[in-house]
């Protein structure tokens, strides 16, 4: 039987609702883990290894016993903080559970293509099917819909980690999308802010976390290339036009003179020199 639509790789169901339904947290946890492994990664992983590694020892993402929601779109980041996620628990000495979470926004059935990789990587996920594409699209509110989109999504991923006991979110933000939004929040909203990589939230009961923040889109195009993921398109109409795409193709401009420019914006945000702002 499932719970919130939560599920397992092919012949572990009997196992999944003792696990959810039975046992103990530890007992679950073990259960999970043992259903996880795999081979250590090769030498391709290792970049990847170590700046991911960094994040989450420079702030503290993950402690033993954690239990991580993992947001997945069906996009080469989160497919591959996923997967990264759940390898790495073979050489970490800390336990920690993942669940997958998937909110579909109701485009293209991008649920019913992304099942099948959860299974196949013996991951514990739930798919949630709703209309919050097509909503945030509607005629009275053509104006923004990324707003609403991005609000109702988050709002349904929040009651569901708390409703399976997750103590952490994980997102797939990487460095790009920190520098990205930054410039957004500057451009359109006249503030400087960004994504932090561990966000605390409800006095400390549940976190916000991104273990690639101080990875590379390049290295996770690279990775998930290497690993053969299956990207799934989301189908938004609307992916074209929005303003992170404009500011990445406007980034991807000024890279091609200047390698730099990214990593130059990422390190003025630990740089400010407050005498010389207005
Ligand atoms: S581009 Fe589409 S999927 Fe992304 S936030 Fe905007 S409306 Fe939602």
């Amino acid at each position: 039987m499932p719970f919130f639509g939560l599920r397992l790789a092919e012949g572990q169901n009997a196992s999944f609702e003792r696990i959810l339904f039975g046992c103990a947290k530890s007992t679950w946890k073990d259960a999970t883990n043992g259903l996880m492994r795999r081979k250590m990664p090769g030498d391709g992983d290792q970049f990847l290894r170590r700046s991911v590694g960094k994040a989450i020892h420079k702030y503290q993402m993950i402690q033993n016993g954690d239990r991580i929601a993992v947001g997945v779109s069906g996009g080469k980041d989160s497919l591959s903080l996923l997967h990264f996620l759940s390898i790495r628990r073979q050489w970490v000495p800390i336990r920690y559970d993942l669940v997958a979470i998937h909110i579909d926004l109701g485009f293209d059935g991008t649920g019913e293509r992304l099942a099948p990789w959860f299974r196949q990587e013996g991951i514990l996920y739930h798919i949630e099917e709703t209309r919050i594409g097509p909503i945030a699209h509607s005629e009275i509110n053509r104006e923004n819909p990324c707003f609403l989109c991005a609000r109702l999504r988050r709002k349904r991923l929040f009651e569901l980690a708390f409703t399976m006991g997750c103590t952490k979110i994980a997102l797939a933000h990487h460095r790009d999308d920190i520098v990205e939004t930054l410039l957004i929040n500057m451009f359109y909203s006249g503030e400087i802010g960004t994504m932090v990589p561990h966000q605390r939230l409800f006095n400390g009961k549940l976190s916000i976390i991104r273990p690639l923040a101080l990875t590379d889109e390049d290295a996770i195009r690279g990775y998930a290339r290497t690993k053969a993921f299956r990207v799934i398109e989301s189908g938004c109409p609307t992916v074209k036009d929005a303003k992170r795409t404009q500011i990445k193709a406007i980034l991807a401009e000024l890279a091609r003179k200047n390698r730099r420019i990214k990593g130059n914006i990422f390190r003025s945000m630990r740089n400010i020199r407050k005498d010389y702002l207005p």
